[in-house]
């Protein structure tokens, strides 16, 4: 796309065939167990895009889910064999956190590729989580990027002349999520002009739908000025409580709303998912058989199926046993 001008498997260990199996013996360690072996050892794989796709993770407003989506579903995507890049884009560098990757100050990180002064090679780290997990972080001087930025040539579009560079072809990304801040500034500009998909998470709560439309407004004049092919093209429901009649309303209606797009994976608030990233973890890796986890990987696959971006639904690679391509290699 032309930039505008300006883990082990010791979980299910000592679990037999007959305890994983739904009837007589079936019980919630059981059952734990059996989903924790869907994440760590996922049976099929998967196919991938047609071309690499680039899907910014925005909502302006605070706390929905944008960095726990934008690093579960890369890491679901991962595990199952698709290099997946995130870029950090917001200066509370929560992502690279929960990525495990180092973000102190004097770290290669995204700002001084927004500078031009390093290119993305040279930010990029790989998540101890998985080799097919990479990720661009933040430091503490994004914090001032959108007032640096505002004086510069292309200011939009800096992270958009960034991505399309040889650098991801050279690394084998299938997959980058952009993982924005709770605003609608510069760096969330830059997210829009360098991705043509927008991922909106939506929490499950009373005012989950306050502020879309000013954010659906802001997609639409980027779209007219500085980025045609931009689309919202998938939704998710965050911090489903199935105990409330809110959360199904909510469900409901943005259903109604948005149609197609919604995934029909609902991510259910769970206790495991907030405390993963505490560990440096994501929830996948911290404990694979939450149902946290699983809803996680479940939407990865809804994302990687979408007949949209497939391509013709055949799997390309052939996974080695850690559960990446055998045929790629990246080392920082
Ligand atoms: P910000 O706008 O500040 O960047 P955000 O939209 O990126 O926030 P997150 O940081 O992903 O939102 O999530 C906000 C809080 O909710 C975090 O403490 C996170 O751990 C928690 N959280 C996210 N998803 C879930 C979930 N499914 N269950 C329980 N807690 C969750
Ligand atoms: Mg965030």
């Amino acid at each position: 796309m032309p930039c505008p001008p300006t883990a082990p498997p010791e979980a299910a260990a000592g679990v037999s065939a007959h305890a994983l199996s739904p009837g007589v013996g079936w019980t919630p360690i059981a059952e734990e167990a059996e989903r924790a072996t869907r994440v760590k050892h996922p049976t099929d794989q998967l196919p991938r895009p047609a071309r690499r796709r680039v899907l910014a993770v925005a909502n302006q407003k605070g706390g929905v889910g944008k960095t726990t989506s934008t690093v579960n579903l890369a890491a679901g995507l991962a595990l199952q064999g698709l290099r997946t890049l995130v870029v950090d884009l917001d200066p509370q560098g929560n992502a690279s956190t929960a990525l495990g990757i180092d973000h102190r100050a004097g770290t290669a990180s995204v700002y001084e590729v927004l500078l031009g002064e390093i290119g993305i090679i040279d930010a990029v780290a790989v998540s101890p989580q998985s080799s097919n997990l990479l990720c661009i972080p933040a430091t503490s001087d994004l914090a001032g990027s959108e007032i640096e930025l505002v004086s510069m040539v292309a200011r939009e579009s800096r992270l958009c002349r960034a991505l399309s560079g040889v650098a991801l072809d050279e690394l084998g990304v299938d997959y980058v999520f952009i993982d924005c801040p709770p605003s609608l500034g510069l760096l969330t500009v830059n997210a829009l002009v360098a991705a043509p998909e927008v991922l909106i998470p939506i929490q499950c709560e009373y005012y989950a739908l306050e502020g879309l439309g000013q954010l659906l407004r802001n997609i639409e004049l980027v779209q007219a000025h500085l980025n045609p092919a931009l689309t919202v093209s998938t939704i998710l429901l965050t911090m489903y409580d199935g105990r409330t009649k809110l959360a199904d309303q909510v469900t409901s209606e943005v259903r109604e709303h948005f149609g197609d797009q919604v995934l029909r994976t609902v991510i259910p608030r769970s206790v495991k998912v907030s405390e993963a990233p505490g560990f440096g973890q994501t929830v996948l890796v911290y404990d694979p058989g939450s149902r946290g986890a699983l809803s996680y990987l479940d939407a990865a696959r809804e994302i990687a199926h979408d007949h949209r971006y497939q391509d013709h639904g055949v799997p390309n690679h052939t996974l080695g046993a850690d559960g990446r391509p055998a045929d790629r290699e990246v080392s920082r």
